[in-house]
């Protein structure tokens, strides 16, 4: 089966958007995934085809009806067998290892939110899995639904040039990559490493460990306390 992402969003015009062009986009034209953007909107029931109203309570804007978009995931997937995602601040974050879940799959139903969010009903009725893509608020789901699916896409079988060139960058082990450098040699009085030049490819992957290391010491320590406690926990595992 070939991998597949099936968007719910108010503007379907926006896909595939970015996934259209380069190594997504390249994939998507020769099949070796495929999108679905629907339009919540076509699942609307009244004569303005609304699909919010205001929040029960009170309070700023508007909310996304349960009803409506129910009948929208219902119309789109009736199996249960693809995961199905809601874009949210409020998610679970997404990480490389999710990503890589999500790519092994069937390839997920994706709700985008808009406006103050959707009705909390929904979420549990049809077993909504919440995903933010980082500590801040966008104004609707699917630019993290794009960042969720451009993830994802580069990962499947065949779509990048290596198939190693997935294995070894940053999140992979955990850690931060290594500084990249290419040609030329000198560039503004700045030399590339002797050691990448030097053709050993054991001290060349000794370094690039040590300042993938260096680099995510220094700059996120919850990733190296992450490592950290994992080593320990392997320790723990062989000890005893
Ligand atoms: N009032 C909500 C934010 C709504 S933003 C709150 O405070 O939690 C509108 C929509 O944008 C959301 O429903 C969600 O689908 C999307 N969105 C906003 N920020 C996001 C993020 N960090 N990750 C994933 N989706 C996000």
């Amino acid at each position: 089966m070939t991998w597949r992402a099936t968007v719910l969003t108010l503007f379907p015009e926006m896909f595939p958007g970015p996934l259209g062009v380069s190594l997504a986009g390249k994939a998507l034209a020769s099949g070796l995934w495929r999108l679905e953007a629907r339009d919540i909107r076509d699942s609307a029931t009244d004569r303005h085809r609304s699909v919010d109203d205001t929040p029960a309570g009170g309070g700023p804007g508007m909310v996304l009806r349960a009803d409506v978009l129910a009948a929208a995931i219902d119309a789109a997937e009736p199996a249960l067998d693809r995961p199905r995602l809601l874009m949210s601040p409020r998610g679970r974050p997404l990480t490389q290892s999710l990503v890589a879940e999500l790519a092994a799959g069937p390839g997920p139903l994706i709700v985008c939110g808009r406006f103050e969010g959707v009705d909390q009903r929904v979420i549990e009725a049809r077993g909504l899995q919440e995903i933010s893509i980082g500590d801040y608020v966008l104004s609707g789901g699917e630019i993290a639904a794009m960042a969720l699916i451009d993830a994802c896409v580069r990962l499947l079988p065949g779509v990048m040039g290596k198939p190693a060139s997935g294995a070894d960058e940053s999140f992979s082990a955990g850690l931060l990559e290594y500084p990249q450098f290419t040609r030329p040699q000198a560039f503004e009085g700045r030399t590339i490493p002797d050691i990448l030049t030097s053709g050993d490819h054991a001290k060349i992957a000794a370094w690039r460990r040590a300042e993938a290391e260096a680099l995510t010491r220094l700059r996120r320590p919850d990733l190296w306390a992450a490592i950290a406690a994992g080593q320990k926990a392997a320790k723990g595992t062989t000890d005893g």
